[in-house]
Parts: C-alpha cells; sequence; structure tokens
C-alpha cells in the first residue's frame, strides 16, 4: 500500500471511522423464533412426507414472482443443475454463461457433463452481454445462463429474442435478484426457468436453500423429480424414474422462508430506493461511477451496489487498497470477485475428474476483457445489507469515498 497522510486520519491508519454503525443481516424478529419453534414442537421437521410448510412458502414464493410454479431444493447451486438437466442438455452441449458471477453459475453446468462457454459483460452493467451470447453461439449451444449480477436485470428482450431465433432455453440466475424486476416483471419469472440461492448472504434467507420457479408444467415434474430422488407424482415411494438426488429442504427453513418473505418487498423498495439516492451522490465524486439502470430496471434490488472506480481520480491508489481502506471505514464493501471464472484452475486445468468435457475444449485462451477489468481495476461492491441503512448512512458512504479521496489527492 503507497503511503497515506495520516494528517487525515484514515480510520485504517487509527483514525475515526467515517461509518460507525452495524448494519444487521440477517433480519428477524420473535415471529421468526415461533415460527421455527412450532416445527420443531410438532416433530414433523422432514419433506416431503410429514407437514406442509414447505408447499405453503412454494406456493407463496411461485405467487410472489409471478409464476405457476415453484420447487425448493438445497441451494442455488443445485437449483441451478435441476434446472439444467430439466431442460434436457446432453453431454458435450454447451452453456452460454457470463464470466463475471459466482463459480456455481458454470460449474453447474460441468456437474451436467456439458461445456460453459463464457460470454463477456456489458460494461454499464456488469451483465452479460447480447451481442457476446450471439457470438458464442455454436451448433452445440442448447442453453443460456443469463445471471442477473447484483440484482440488475438483463436485457432480458433481447436474451429472449435471440434464445427464440436459435431455439434456446433461458435460465434465469437470480441468486442476487429475489424481488427485482424488469418492465415490472420480477426476475426469474422471465425466462423458461428462474433459479435462486436462499444461502445466507443472498437477500431472501434461512441460512441455506434454494428455489427454482417455472411457467412450464414439464419443466416443473421433472425438477420436481430430480429433487425427490427421481420419484415421480404418484409413482411408489421406492420407485425411481429420474437421475435425481435427495435435494430436500427441512420444514424449518421453510417456516422461516415463509416470515422472511412477509419482509422481502419493502426491504426490496428500501434498497432499490437508497440505490437511487446513492447514484445520485456519487456521481459528484470524481473516480466513482455507479452501473447504470437503464428504463427497463423498475426494480433494483441492490445485492450487490456496485460502482467503478478510477485510481487516476484516487492519486493511483489501487482499487483493492481503495476497498480495503473504505471498509475498514465502516462501509460494507468489497473488492468483488478476483479472476473472471475461467480464470480459476478448475478450468485452467480442466478439473473436471470424469465429467465428460470433450478433449478440444481449452480454456487457456479464453479472454473476457470487460470482466478481466471489472476484477483488476474497475469494480468495487457494497453488500445489501448495507443497502438496508437509512438516507443518512448513504450520504455518510459518499462522505466516506470522500474522505479517502482527499486524503491520496
Ligand atoms: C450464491 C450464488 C449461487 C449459488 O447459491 P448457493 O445457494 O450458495 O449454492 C449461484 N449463482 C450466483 C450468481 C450466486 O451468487
Amino acid at each position: 500500500m503507497q503511503s497515506i497522510d495520516k494528517k487525515h486520519q484514515l480510520a485504517i491508519n487509527g483514525g475515526p471511522k467515517a461509518v460507525d454503525k452495524e448494519f444487521p443481516w440477517p433480519i428477524f424478529d420473535a415471529q421468526d423464533v415461533d415460527a421455527v419453534t412450532a416445527i420443531v414442537q410438532s416433530g414433523k421437521w422432514g419433506n416431503p412426507d410429514c407437514g406442509d410448510e414447505v408447499a405453503r412458502f412454494e406456493n407463496d414464493f411461485a405467487a410472489y414472482c409471478g409464476s405457476k410454479y415453484a420447487i425448493s431444493c438445497v441451494n442455488g447451486s443445485v437449483s441451478l443443475r435441476l434446472a439444467l438437466i430439466a431442460c434436457g442438455i446432453k453431454p458435450g452441449d454447451e452453456v452460454i454463461v457470463p464470466p463475471y458471477t459466482f463459480i456455481t453459475t458454470a460449474s453447474s453446468v460441468i456437474e451436467c457433463n456439458c461445456v460453459p462457454v463464457f460470454a463477456d459483460i456489458d460494461p454499464d452493467s456488469y451483465n452479460i452481454s447480447p451481442a457476446a451470447i450471439e457470438a458464442a453461439i455454436t451448433t452445440r449451444t442448447k442453453a443460456i445462463i443469463a445471471v442477473h449480477f447484483g440484482g440488475l436485470a438483463c436485457d432480458m428482450d433481447a436474451i429472449q429474442d435471440i434464445a427464440k431465433r436459435y431455439g434456446l432455453r433461458v435460465i434465469e440466475d437470480a441468486a442476487h435478484a429475489h424481488g427485482a424486476s424488469y418492465k415490472g416483471k420480477k426476475l426469474g419469472s422471465i425466462g423458461d426457468i428462474g433459479s435462486f440461492s436462499l444461502q445466507s448472504s443472498k437477500n431472501l434467507t434461512a441460512g441455506e436453500g434454494g428455489i427454482v420457479v417455472t411457467d412450464d408444467e414439464k419443466l416443473y415434474a421433472m425438477m420436481r423429480s430430480l429433487r425427490n430422488v427421481g420419484r415421480i407424482e404418484g409413482g411408489q415411494w421406492y420407485d425411481h424414474y429420474n437421475p435425481g438426488c435427495n435435494y430436500r429442504i427441512t420444514q424449518m427453513q421453510a417456516a422461516l422462508l415463509s416470515q422472511q418473505l412477509t419482509r422481502l418487498e419493502a426491504q426490496t423498495q428500501k434498497r432499490n430506493d437508497n440505490g437511487l439516492y446513492l447514484n445520485q451522490l456519487l456521481k459528484d465524486i470524481n473516480g466513482v461511477t455507479p452501473l447504470e439502470r437503464g428504463a427497463a430496471i423498475t426494480m433494483h434490488c441492490y445485492h450487490i451496489y456496485i460502482f467503478k472506480y478510477d485510481s487516476d481520480a484516487f492519486g493511483g491508489l489501487p482499487k483493492n487498497d481503495f476497498a480495503a481502506i473504505l471498509a475498514a471505514e465502516g462501509v460494507p464493501c468489497f473488492k468483488g470477485y478476483p479472476h473472471p471464472l475461467y480464470q480459476q484452475p478448475l478450468f485452467q486445468n480442466k478439473n473436471f475428474m470424469c465429467y465428460a468435457i470433450p478433449d478440444h475444449v481449452d480454456y487457456s485462451n479464453v479472454h473476457c476483457s470487460v470482466a478481466e477489468q471489472a476484477c483488476e481495476t474497475d469494480a468495487v461492491w457494497i453488500l445489501q445489507h448495507a443497502m438496508l441503512g437509512e438516507k443518512e448512512d448513504m450520504e455518510a458512504f459518499a462522505n466516506a469515498i470522500l474522505k479517502i479521496q482527499e486524503a491520496v489527492v
């Protein structure tokens, strides 16, 4: 780290923090505790043979998303796997994915014996670029996984149009996007299947969990079967029709999720409003640029509030140092992913174990320049629980950035 003038009293040098406040997550009250306690006391903990908390949560979540069906499962990685298998992909098929996302968006494709093909992100939204998708399509392409990164909707009109023209399935990885919308439609409900994570960092959580939504009855039946060890509706307990596993959640998780779901809309609205306000505040600071949200973004849930950092406006201070200094100032923030996914050892070394990935697949010369720049120099993340703060907190975040700028320039 370069030398920084101590008279400005940055928190990292022992000065007072710009933001001296905790931003709690998860948020719960006595009703959450009572809901879980009631399940524990009932002795009906499992799924699907006893109790109906899981079905209740699934119905409520499907209705919330405006989808016909929802199937819960153990996490937001398995939910992608259920979606991919239900879409009928076969070994060696290609699935187009962005490189700027969590590993399982791409590794779930490997686990299905298929080939993730990386299409670069758009520099203004950090979402998969429709032009890059179209350029990546081959005769082997079967599906696109569109990640609504940070909770900002992908260009779904363009992606759905490409999918229609080439006969591809669209899976929305909405792990960041509970409650967010595109042209008034809830994310996850637009493509063939929407996949959500309910892991502890996500905007709707029971510690762990995942859920898929769809309007297609056949996809629904298959994902339900895969989630339940290949059993089918009306079949015998020990009759197994499909290559599934036990991916079921517990009744305790579902009871907690039903409670958490009652808060989701208000929390999403609050993050959305805080994000709009912070965008306005950052406009006045040289060297920090929030991602663009176009008119199609009718609700942004800011699982991650992302801004682009320009070190030239901060005396050459590298992004990773800036993010560490900002975090020390009390802003819940992070430098983000260190590398685009294709640079991970999993892909570079092709550690695919027994999976049937063709020999010609080679990630050593994949380059997505926008994703690389986002990782290395540009992207700074403020985390969702901080976006549940008050307006004054957004002002304090902006002031913390200014404090650093004044200290280093
Ligand atoms: C968190 C996440 C997942 C995986 O969810 P888990 O519940 O942790 O398995 C998938 N995709 C994205 C974009 C995520 O952020």
